[in-house]
């Protein structure tokens, strides 16, 4: 077997012009829209939010969506809503963002890590049943790398037992179950348009749910919770007038993210399908690599593909995770790793009692995995360069 030097063992690079992990897509129309904006002289919340939340709604199918300054915002109003408080359970899975746990924390409730499945990386039905105790009171399963879950078998086992689903879609826009979306489910779900998912606002997020009522709320509490009754329309008092019910805080998209979101939207499913196309290149390339487990192929939804994390096997390889994402970058393609489990962390070891060895499928995930750069404005070229780097690095390395 020709064994082709590596870039990091001074062999030349893949890529003479580095691929970066991830990029944004942004057209001229959004361009366009957000100069308008300026020169509308409305920068915050107004009709283009209104519009961008309308957009979401009707691509989702739910009659509620509160567009917000974040998905973690909208974790946030999501506990609050679905009633999380203080001494309460949430359980959410270790192989996490930190913003699930956070939003736990402040409400003065005690996130539940459980491990994940193999195969999906995310909570399943089963999961969950055993995991649920008298004081739970909300699962916060994480649509891993954009990927669906059994969303039909936990709303099942969290309403036998009491307890009310949040979503963390932050990585599955456009993502479906069947004839479903994901975001039209769970009592309510959260996206993320932070720069490097899906489709992008810069920072933004919204809450979506089948609840009108309860998305409507999350909305009048992204704003200080200032409600302006809708007889305050026909009344004297004018439009200065507003009362507060609850306290609220200020969480609230703006127009200027609107302004970009609106024709992001507009291109969600061909940005999906694009991801898609690469995922099916890496698949090709990189399947029949003994020394790596690719992603499994997930035929009957679809897959938002915001992550492709490959897993490295350590029993045939002479090189390990961190060296392998630093050899990659070496070759001019920018790699990363998702996710550092939450009980890794300083605060969540000294907090929680969850010691090294707890969840054995997320921490070996993560000693193993490495995230390739997939985003819609990779070429095939880019694509298949990704491929050779790895291919690359596998032959060389392999023990
Ligand atoms: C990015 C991310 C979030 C947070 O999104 P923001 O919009 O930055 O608040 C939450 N959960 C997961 C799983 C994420 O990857």
């Amino acid at each position: 077997m020709k064994r082709t030097l590596p870039a990091v063992e001074g062999g030349e690079p893949v890529r003479e012009s580095a691929l970066p992990f991830a990029l944004p897509t942004i057209g001229e129309k959004e361009i366009a829209e957000v100069v308008e904006t300026l020169k509308s002289g409305w920068l915050t919340v107004g009709p283009r939010t209104k519009r961008f939340e309308e957009m979401v709604a009707g691509y989702i199918g739910v009659m509620g969506a509160a567009a917000l300054s974040s998905c973690t915002a909208g974790l946030h109003l999501g506990m609050i809503v679905l009633g999380v408080g203080e001494g309460d359970e949430v359980i959410l899975p270790a192989l996490n963002f930190i913003a699930g746990p956070n939003c736990a924390i402040h409400l003065g409730a005690t996130p539940v890590l459980v491990d994940v499945d193999p195969e999906t990386l995310s909570v399943t039905p089963e999961i969950l049943a055993a995991a649920i105790t008298e004081r739970t009171k909300l699962v916060v399963p994480v649509h891993f790398g954009g990927r669906p879950i059994d969303i039909d078998g936990i709303m099942e086992v969290a309403r036998s037992r009491g307890v009310a689903v949040l979503g963390d879609a932050a990585h599955a826009m456009g993502a479906d179950y069947g004839e479903r979306r994901v975001g039209s489910v769970a009592d309510a779900t959260s996206f993320s348009f932070y720069v490097t998912k899906g489709i992008t606002t810069g920072e933004g997020g919204i809450l979506t749910s089948p609840n009108a009522d309860l998305a409507h709320r999350v909305g009048v509490l992204s704003l200080h919770g200032m409600s302006s009754g809708a007889w305050n329309r026909y009344s004297e008092r004018g439009s200065w007038f507003y009362e507060v019910h609850e306290p609220g805080y200020k969480y609230n998209m703006s127009d200027l993210e609107a302004a970009i979101g609106i024709h992001q939207m507009e291109k969600v499913d061909e940005f999906r399908e694009r991801r898609e196309k690469i995922a099916r290149v890496f698949d090709n390339g990189l399947r029949t690599e003994e020394a790596i487990r690719v992603p499994p192929w997930c035929d009957s939804n679809s897959h938002a593909w915001h992550l492709y994390p490959i897993r490295l096997r350590p029993d045939l390889l002479k090189i390990d995770r961190d060296a392998f994402v630093r050899s990659l970058g070496d070759e001019g393609i920018g790699a990363s790793v998702h996710f550092i489990p939450i009980h890794y962390h300083g605060y969540y070891s000294k907090r929680l009692d969850y010691g090294r060895g707890s969840f054995p499928v997320t921490e070996a995930f993560f000693q193993q995995a490495v995230s390739l750069p997939i985003y819609p404005s990779m070429s095939d070229d880019d694509a298949n360069d990704v491929v050779e780097a790895v291919r690359k690095l596998i032959d060389y390395y392999r023990k």
